[in-house]
């Protein structure tokens, strides 16, 4: 048996009724789609010592946690790794890749399994079989420096444990994705991840300043000092690589003393563009909260239907025309005067008070189990996102829309902005649609058309899912047909015979 949804399912809740109407009401109404009761997989072709073959083990590694993985699990039967295989330290990362080199076996590094982009699918590439490498067993904190505040870790070692060691010195990494409770840290360097707070306490790329990697040419140690003017940095090749180069198998990361307060604040702003300014004004000025996030006119109504907001409410925010929400988290020892700094750039911001702000940042990990309960409800809910400069975000924020409209009929598209920079931010659109017969070709439609509205609007084609397979075929309009060239010439160099993650990043 292998479960075909999100993390720990005593943690779901399912649909309450009234979400139930609003979805009949807003996308109409279909089949229910339960998840098949087992899900089976291929022989296994595999001839290597050591790895672990049975079919659950090979399920349970089989897929990631994309929308289509979804599905595939979904329907019962899945392509699966030939084998398993957890090494238990970076010399049996290294020996493995040796043998896999040698004889002719693909290699899929696995972290925690929630890429959303076919990151971790079990592609073979030109071999015949291919094995799912189980990071798992590297799962200790190696060092912490508490006088240069950095920690290093091996790559398993999963959200809440890197801060639970880390918060046991008073210290923390700060680095909260939706995912946090599963991904891993080799997995948040191999994808450069992105935290919800991470306006405040950077991107995962950021928090970056050592990486030792295993590669089947031999080990690669990056990162020294607490800066360097020692040529290219080396570590950006790493850091974002997806597995196709080398097996991350230590990570030295930048971390902060404990905050001491935490504030979350809801706010409503008037329009998307007001609020939009509203998020640029702070950045620019060096105030923005270390969590700034803003939803366009759809997530924020969605929201308030879904959580089943009182007609009163509904009245009072009519009332003032607020139309989308924000909330704005600001942590440290200085935080009241921070708050001020931040408000006294922005023009039109409502304050909600600390509930709506404080519900959010309690409810922040629950969204994947919702994701399970639209599918069984026969749902197509799938999430993308990309970052443009300020002066073309609203640009992007239409076109994309647009183009999720024109390839879903009926469907309801949401976005939010979060992740600020002083050049510009992110745009994270969520999409619910009525399934089709064919949900896997009306999502290919789907997602070609709003990369290609991506592309099209000079935005970037991810700004944390990272590329895998989903996004692949849109890097060379990302990095130009030469930058394709440079990053093959160096999987030629590091992994000679190819086994390192196929069909993955490079086109
Ligand atoms: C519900 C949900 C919410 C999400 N929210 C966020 C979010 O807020 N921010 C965000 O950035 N991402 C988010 N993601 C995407 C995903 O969680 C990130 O990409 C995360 O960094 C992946 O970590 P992982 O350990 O699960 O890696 P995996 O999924 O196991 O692997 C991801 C890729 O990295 C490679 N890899 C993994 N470990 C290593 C290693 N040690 N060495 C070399 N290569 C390796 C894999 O081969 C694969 O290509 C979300 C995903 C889900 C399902």
């Amino acid at each position: 048996m292998v479960y075909a949804g999100w993390g720990d399912p005593t943690r779901r809740a399912g649909l309450p009724p009234h979400a139930l109407a609003w979805l009949h009401r807003e996308i109409g109404s279909g089949p229910a789609r339960p998840a098949a009761a087992s899900v089976s997989v291929p022989p296994s072709r595999l001839d290597l010592p050591g790895a672990h073959t049975d079919d659950e083990v090979r399920a349970r590694f089989a897929t990631g946690s994309s929308y289509l993985d979804l599905l595939a699990l979904r329907s019962g039967s899945v392509d699966a790794p030939d084998g398993v295989v957890s090494p238990a330290d970076a010399a049996d990362v290294a020996a493995l890749l040796r043998d896999c080199s040698s004889r002719g076996i693909a290699v899929v590094p696995y972290g925690g399994g929630t890429s959303v982009v076919g990151g971790v699918s079990p592609l073979r590439g030109s071999f015949s079989s291919v094995i799912a490498l189980d990071l798992s067993r590297l799962d200790q904190l190696l060092d912490v420096d508490e006088e240069s505040l950095t920690a290093t870790f091996q790559p398993g070692v999963r959200g809440p444990e890197a801060e639970r060691l880390l918060n046991a010195r008073g210290l923390t990494l700060g680095h909260f994705p939706q995912s946090y409770e599963y991904a891993t840290i080799g997995g948040f360097a191999a994808t450069r991840s992105s935290g919800q707070a991470s306006t405040g306490y950077g991107r995962f790329d950021e928090l970056v300043l050592g990486v030792v990697v295993q590669t089947p040419a031999g080990e690669l140690r990056l990162g020294r000092g607490a800066a360097s003017a020692a040529g290219p940095d080396l570590r950006a090749l790493v850091v974002g690589s997806e597995g196709v180069f080398g097996v991350i198998t230590e990570v030295t990361v930048r971390v902060r003393r404990v905050p001491e307060v935490k504030r979350y604040e809801g706010f409503f702003f008037r329009s998307f563009a007001e609020g939009v300014a509203a998020l640029r004004a702070m950045e620019q000025a060096g105030v923005a909260p270390d969590v700034a996030r803003l939803s366009d006119p759809d997530e924020t109504r969605v929201q308030l239907a879904l959580s089943g907001a009182s007609r009163t409410q509904r009245a009072y925010l009519r009332a003032r025309r607020a139309s989308c929400f924000a909330v704005f988290g600001w942590e440290g020892t200085t935080v009241t005067a921070r708050r001020k700094a931040s408000l006294s750039v922005v023009e039109g911001a409502l304050s909600v008070g600390t509930s709506a702000g404080e519900k959010w940042a309690h409810g922040r990990y629950d969204g994947p189990y919702l994701r399970d309960d639209l599918l069984d409800a026969g749902v197509l809910v799938e999430t993308l996102e990309t970052s443009a400069r300020w002066s073309s975000l609203l640009r992007t924020h239409g076109s994309v829309r647009s183009a999720l409209a024109g390839a879903l009929p009926g469907a309801v598209v949401m976005c939010h902005v979060s992740h600020l920079y002083p050049q510009g931010a992110s745009l994270y659109f969520t999409v619910l649609g009525r399934q089709s017969d064919d949900p896997v070709g009306q999502w290919t439609a789907a997602k070609r058309a709003a990369s290609d509205a991506i592309v099209g609007s000079g935005a970037t084609i991810t700004h944390h899912h990272a590329v895998g397979t989903d996004l692949r075929d849109w890097m060379t309009a990302e990095i130009g047909p030469l930058g394709v060239e440079v990053l093959r010439s160096v999987k030629a160099l590091l992994d000679p015979a190819g086994i390192l993650n196929p069909g993955k990043l490079i086109p």
